[in-house]
This record gives C-alpha cells, structure tokens and sequence, in this order.
C-alpha cells in the first residue's frame, strides 16, 4: 500500500499516528538545534541516496513511508518558475 498526500497529513493513513515526522534528505549540518528536532521524533533522517522517488514523511510510529502528491515535476519545485533570470 502507497500513501500519498498532497500535504503532510495529520495522522498517519496506517496507524492513525499524529506523530509525523518530514524526512530530511542529504547531509544535514549537525548542530543542538537538529538533535533537538530529531528527539521530538518531527523530523528523520533519509540519508544521502536521493532517488526520484523518495517518501516526504514517515510515520514515527509504525514507520509507514508517506508520499508527497505531485501533478508535475514544476509542481514538486515551486520556487523554480518563480525565480527571474
Ligand atoms: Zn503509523
């Protein structure tokens, strides 16, 4: 089963959670501030290995990978049509 959402949603579509974390992709700067966050379990770490379909959230709970919704790749990255030249 895939979720998907088109926002982050507020409970978990599995387990009914309201423990939803954001994964955050790439190598953050480690800092008191990002242990701080990753306690509260609202955001976890999803490595370094990015691929063109990674989950956006991740239920803190039962673990169940959620899907961001897109239309377009546009879609996915907004600020990219509104940046001028
Ligand atoms: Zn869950």
């Amino acid at each position: 089963m895939r979720y998907e959402f088109l926002r982050k949603p507020r409970k978990c579509p599995a387990c009914a959670s309201i423990r939803i974390a954001d994964i955050m992709y790439g190598y953050p700067i480690f800092s008191e501030e990002l242990d701080e966050v990753l306690k509260t379990g609202k955001v976890i770490l999803g490595g370094c290995c990015i691929s063109r379909d990674d989950p956006k959230w991740e239920c803190f709970d039962c673990h169940v990978s959620i899907y961001k919704k897109t239309k377009s790749k546009l879609a996915e990255f907004p600020d990219f049509t509104l940046k001028s030249p």
